[in-house]
């Protein structure tokens, strides 16, 4: 098989664009030409995110495929696109690729990209290739839209709105943990393979984030990568307020428990600061917590309630589980140093 970089540049993208490039009504010029071309709905404003991985500083080749690594970088984009509660429709892709990588790698993390990407309607219509000496390069741009009443930023709060979170917390960063350990463990192999998995292929909440922009219900929004410390300092920081979480509420899951039971670590630290778990924080008016709470019961969501936006002078502080209020340690579990 040949390796990915003795195929020459020409032959790679044509590949590239047989087998990934597919069409859609809005693109006008796919692969091929200096750029891509493409038209959009004029009643919507688009959205532009894009994010850069490379090997060894974002992920580790012993502990994912090359599959994953292409999925999981979707997700992180896709999850951009949902925290401004747009919709995902078009993606480049810039790649730099070691000679050890195959061309079979190479299917492998494209097909990877294109798994969440087709699952919510987003097309591959260019990108850019490169060799590279020994480590691997993967950019993805993705373009989205909204229609501008339906923008969620990040700014936008107001002191008294409660905070919410989509899914459970922390589930990430224990798979990370379980890949990354050589010491064996008790932990249920089902609760290991679930955690490994949230790590893995994270959940976009497309979903989710579209059926608040739709109701206007959420004040500003934000996804979770650098873990729920870390990112609700960036929401507070962007509207210059405080807030208070109650660490009781944090939502755990039962693998994130047995994660915790067995390896002798807090569950409660690892959701607060875990990173990666692509969850979606935000706030709404204090009115429109019952039609979340609603919403929750008829599971059109799952959103939990953890806390207030507080004025600036109250900084961030949590309510610990023995019932008292501490200011809130800011960290994020990173992956490897460099990040
Ligand atoms: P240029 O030199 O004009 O930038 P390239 O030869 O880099 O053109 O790219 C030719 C076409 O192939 C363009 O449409 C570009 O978007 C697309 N392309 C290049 N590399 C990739 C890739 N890794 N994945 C998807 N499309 C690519
Ligand atoms: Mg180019």
């Amino acid at each position: 098989m040949p390796s990915a970089s003795q195929l020459s540049e020409f032959a790679l993208i044509k590949h590239i664009a047989r087998r990934f490039g597919h069409h859609r009504a809005q693109t006008l010029v796919g692969i091929g030409d200096d750029c891509a071309v493409t038209t959009h709905n004029p009643k919507t404003i688009q959205l532009i995110t894009t994010d850069l991985l490379i090997e060894d500083i974002h992920f580790d080749r012993r502990f994912i495929s090359y599959r994953d690594i292409g999925y999981k970088a979707m997700i992180a984009n896709l999850s951009d696109i949902a925290a401004m509660g747009g919709v995902p429709r078009q993606f480049l892709v810039s790649v730099a690729l070691p000679a050890a990588l195959t061309q079979s790698n190479l299917n492998s993390l494209y097909e990877g990209m294109m798994e969440p990407a087709k699952k919510f309607g987003a097309t591959l219509i260019g990108g850019d290739t490169s060799s590279s000496t020994h480590k691997l390069f993967l950019s993805i741009t993705l373009i989205g839209e909204v229609k501008p009443a339906h923008l969620i930023k990040r700014t936008g709060l107001s002191v008294g709105d409660e905070i919410f979170v989509t899914g459970t917390l922390g589930d990430s960063h224990a798979g990370l943990r379980i890949l990354q350990s050589t010491i064996p463990t008790k932990i249920p192999p089902s609760s290991r393979k679930w955690l490994c998995q949230r790590h893995l292929r994270p959940s976009a909440r497309l979903d989710v984030a579209q059926q608040l922009a739709k109701h206007k219900l959420a004040t500003s929004m934000i996804d979770i990568s650098d873990g729920l410390s870390g990112d609700l300092s960036h929401l507070c920081n962007a509207n210059s307020v405080g807030a208070t979480i109650d660490l009781n509420c944090l939502p755990l899951s039962s693998e994130l428990r047995k994660y915790s039971h067995h390896a002798n670590t807090h569950a409660h630290e690892i959701a607060l600061h875990g990173g990666e778990d692509y969850e979606l924080l935000f706030t709404v008016k204090p009115n429109s917590v019952p039609r979340i709470k609603r919403w929750n019961s008829r599971n059109i969501l799952h959103a939990t309630h953890i806390g207030t936006i507080m004025p600036q002078k109250q900084k961030l502080k949590v309510i610990t589980q023995t019932g008292t209020t501490q200011i809130m340690p800011i960290k994020s579990f990173t992956h490897f140093p460099g990040k």
